[in-house]
């Protein structure tokens, strides 16, 4: 069975084609800065790249031009489009209305929209690759997977904001979580790598990439994670906030003149790594900063790890106890200062990194970053979220049920 993996953005389609015998990547790719100047395509089939310059007006034009690189003569690895056996989308905002990965029907497309108040960038976006799909391929079936399905097994008292309750009720305003198919793909292969049930164990998924979140997984079960009602909240990222005293951007916006966009924009694309170090959004980048002096740097990268630290300490409280520590995703697999300075005074919970291990660990490998004698294992577990998509589209066309 071939699936297609499509995560589409406001101006980007991310692509996987995925032969399910055996989990191979047959090719990947990107379309981006559809709509706009100097929009490209860039195609990967095994280990050979191609990058074509063309103008790609909306999504239908994008999709139209990966299916001519994967029905291509050189870079092609199927023949004609109806190869594709099923298509698997990401969709950012399943509201409450979704627990889990679904076929998608005219009745769920509907549903999806109904949540575009909860993202109103993304969800019109995923929309749109859904019904370039459709005009592409109309006979194929699709499945939408979710990133806050797997956060709606957290209970009131952890996913409520203490606001009016009407606000709950008419807007649906209160925690819901994202990441959810990395949290959930990392810590299943976490138990699997223990060689544990997953149902036996307390998990805390840390998951830090250019967005970041963490998440307490009790006996397989997300019962709280640090994003909330948007990805805006938690731990601060590259280029977001995370917590802030609520009254901030109100005092932002009275002290600055600038109105709710621009609040918005300075919170979104203008704090965490690029706020703090006036330098740049990368952890390289603060990492070498911060090697060579740079005060900023260092405090940012301190911030980072200190706001980590925190949550394990939370997390642990929270489902009483702790076995597993799982990093994932660009700065979790790679940067083994983060991860040591992350860790850095948790004896007492049980938590010991072997240092060696831990700098051995990177660039996309698996392991053990826990000391022998550590009672917590820590784990580094790339994670893989086009996988889990394709896995739970085949899972739905062979009629089983999604992990
Ligand atoms: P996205 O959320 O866009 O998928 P990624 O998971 O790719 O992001 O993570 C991007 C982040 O990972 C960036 O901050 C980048 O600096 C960081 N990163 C990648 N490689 C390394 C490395 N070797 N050391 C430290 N940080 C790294």
């Amino acid at each position: 069975m071939k699936i297609l993996v499509l995560n589409t953005g406001s101006s980007s389609v991310k692509y996987q084609v995925i032969e399910m015998e055996g989990e191979v990547v047959l090719a990947k790719g990107i379309v981006e800065r559809i709509g706009l100047p100097g929009s490209r395509l860039k195609h990967r089939k095994g280990t050979d790249d191609v990058v074509v310059e063309k103008d790609v007006k909306d999504h239908n034009e994008a999709i139209n031009l990966i299916f001519t690189y994967l029905t291509h003569e050189e870079y092609g690895v199927i023949s004609s489009p109806e190869e594709i056996d099923a298509v698997g989308h990401r969709v950012v905002h399943g509201g409450e209305k979704f627990t889990s990965s679904v076929l998608i029907t005219d009745e769920v497309l509907e549903m999806i929209r109904d949540c575009i108040p909860l993202a109103p960038l993304h969800n019109p976006a995923n929309l749109a690759g859904i019904e370039a799909i459709k005009r592409a391929l109309p006979q194929v079936p699709m499945v939408a997977v979710f990133d806050t399905a797997f956060h709606q097994t957290m209970l009131p008292f952890s996913y409520m904001y203490a606001l009016p309750y009407e606000l709950y009720e008419k807007y649906k305003i209160r925690r819901y979580g994202f990441h959810g198919t990395s949290h959930r793909y990392v810590s299943q292969k976490a138990a699997r790598l223990m060689g544990e049930r997953i149902e036996r164990l307390k998990i805390i998924t840390v998951h830090l990439g250019n967005g970041a979140s963490m998440a307490a997984i009790k006996f397989g079960k997300s019962i709280d994670t640090t994003m909330g009602y948007t990805p805006l909240e938690g731990l601060y990222m590259g280029t977001r906030c995370g917590n802030l005293d609520p009254a901030i951007p109100l005092a932002i916006q009275r002290e600055l003149k600038i109105n709710y966009t621009q609040v918005d924009h300075l919170l979104n694309k203008k704090s965490g790594m690029i706020g703090i170090s006036g330098l740049s959004s990368d952890m390289r980048d603060l990492e070498e900063a911060s090697s060579k002096g740079n005060q900023r740097a260092k405090l940012a990268l301190e911030m980072y790890t200190y706001m980590v630290k925190k949550y394990i300490g939370a997390y642990s409280a929270a489902m009483g106890g702790l076995d597993v520590l799982v990093f994932t995703a660009g700065i979790g697999e790679n940067s083994s200062f983060v991860r040591e300075k992350s860790c850095e005074g948790l004896n007492y919970l049980g938590v010991v990194i072997d240092k060696e291990r831990n700098r051995e660990v990177v660039g996309g490998k698996e392991g053990e970053i826990s000391s022998k004698g550590s009672k917590i294992k820590v784990l580094v577990v790339p994670t893989n979220e086009e996988l889990v998509i394709a896995r739970d589209t085949k899972a739905i066309m062979d009629g089983k049920t999604p992990d």
